[in-house]
């Protein structure tokens, strides 16, 4: 099926120079597998699973069939007082692959939905426990928690909340968990971690631990280019929150459903939060969806608070669309039936051993990875902040890639049906794309 477009002007792009795009548009008009093609024809391998999101590849017939179905028998149900089948078996579907402490699940239409669905968990909570006095959230240089109010408030990139002054007060902020010491470091970096989750300690010893309330973390920094977390780093973070009854929440937006080789990056690095949010893969990108998991005694101590009226007043029209719910029991069963959280370990060794191979090239300034993610950091010469990376994203391209680019660093994430070929393809393309921008 292919559209044009019959005019580019009125759909404001996000996160997009929208000018140059409307002179140099890049439209995907087909998707299959680990391929996307353009409006001329040209294939483009898919190095960033779209964003990674699309982990089972593009244009699965059965998460299609499955929401098409769903949409033919009852295509939407508000879940105020009501419900459908589909949401509870997708809960229960995601419980299975949580640690064995967390069994419910909120949710939400997006990973930044779910950030704030997050937040107000935990405000919930912690006012249910009578601790209503812990109003400080910690959050991370470097963080991305998505785009409504409470994840800018958290985020630690500066053009993300620059001209949004207005964000919510007491959050505090931690150093991220790049150093120079662990540059080009591939396996897990060992510099700096207890030392650098030793922020948290020092708010508790600054600010006194009743009066913070949770920890906000992606296990490994995504957006701003894959921060594997140093050795002992998520471990010292646990302790410390365990000893002052601080929440943890990891954001598993990207990490969440096998991108690291295990259903979460809770179980990758054997730390276990106590709420985690994800998004993006549980549908395959087929949908929109967001979601939170939380241990049970935070569900119990927040529902049994409510005294028999509604617990907690947060929820959005689309919470848990019955679309939504099909593509994700559909990507669900993918996962299970191929095996593709186990493909993604097995080939991680290889794809971290090509990745690396970008090293040689004099523009490759680091490499960070783990599971079937990595980044590399690219400086072109003469380029300022994050203009090397716009180039590169925009010339791959057109010469058959797409790697999604933050800043500077272009996170490289194939989906997990991936085969040795296609991360062939991919490093190949890369380095031939790093070498054309240098001359
Ligand atoms: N949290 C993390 C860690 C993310 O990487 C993202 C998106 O990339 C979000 C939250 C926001 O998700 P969404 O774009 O679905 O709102």
């Amino acid at each position: 099926m292919q559209y044009t477009a019959n005019s580019l002007e009125e759909h404001w792009l996000p996160f997009t120079q929208n000018k140059e795009f409307k002179e140099n548009p890049r439209l995907v008009v087909k998707s299959e597998g680990c391929y996307m093609w353009d409006q001329n024809g040209g294939k483009i391998l898919d190095g960033s699973s779209s964003l990674f999101n699309v982990a089972c590849g593009h244009a699965r017939p059965e998460i299609s069939e499955a929401v098409y179905a769903q949409l033919q028998a009852n295509d939407y149900t508000p879940h105020f007082q009501l419900g459908h089948p589909g949401s509870f078996e997708l809960a229960r579907m995601v419980a299975r692959l949580l640690p064995d402490e967390m069994n419910h699940v909120f949710f939400a239409n997006s990973g930044s939905e779910a950030i704030d669905t997050a937040l107000k968990i935990v405000m919930a909570y912690n006012n249910a426990r009578g601790e209503p006095g812990r109003i400080r959230m910690v959050s991370r240089e470097r963080a991305y928690h998505g785009v409504n109010i409470g994840g800018v408030s958290l985020s630690g990139m500066v053009k993300n909340r620059n001209v949004f002054p207005l964000t919510m007060p007491y959050v505090v902020t931690m150093r991220h968990t790049w150093l120079e010491q662990n540059r080009f470091q591939k396996d897990r970096p060992t510099h700096g971690g207890v030392d650098l989750a030793n922020d948290l300690q020092r708010f508790v010893d600054t600010y006194g631990a009743d009066t913070i309330a949770a920890c906000f973390v992606e296990p490994i920094a995504g957006s701003t280019g894959c921060l594997v977390p140093p050795e002992g780093y998520l471990e010292r973070l646990r302790e410390i929150c365990d000893e002052h009854g601080i929440l943890l929440v990891f954001d598993e937006v990207i990490t969440g459903f096998g991108r690291l080789g295990k259903p979460f990056a809770a179980h990758a690095f054997g730390v276990t939060p106590d709420i985690m949010t994800m998004a993006k893969a549980i549908t395959n990108g087929a949908q929109p969806m967001g979601a939170v998991a939380v241990r049970d005694e935070i569900y119990e101590t927040v529902v049994e608070k409510g005294n028999g009226g509604i617990e907690f007043f947060h929820g959005y029209t689309y919470s848990a669309h019955p679309a939504a719910c099909a593509a994700g029991i559909a990507t669900l069963k993918i996962y299970e039936n191929e095996g593709l959280f186990e493909n993604a370990a097995a080939l991680s060794d290889y794809f971290l051993e090509q990745v690396w191979t970008l090293k040689a090239i004099e523009v490759v300034k680091d490499i960070r990875g783990y599971g079937l993610m990595a980044a590399i950091d690219v400086e072109l010469p003469g380029r300022g902040p994050g203009a090397s990376g716009m180039e590169m994203q925009k010339k791959l391209f057109w010469d058959g890639l797409h790697v999604k680019f933050t800043g500077d660093a272009g996170i490289l994430a194939p989906p997990l049906v991936a085969q040795r070929a296609h991360i062939d393809e991919l490093i190949e393309k890369m380095a031939a794309g790093l070498k054309k921008a240098m001359n």
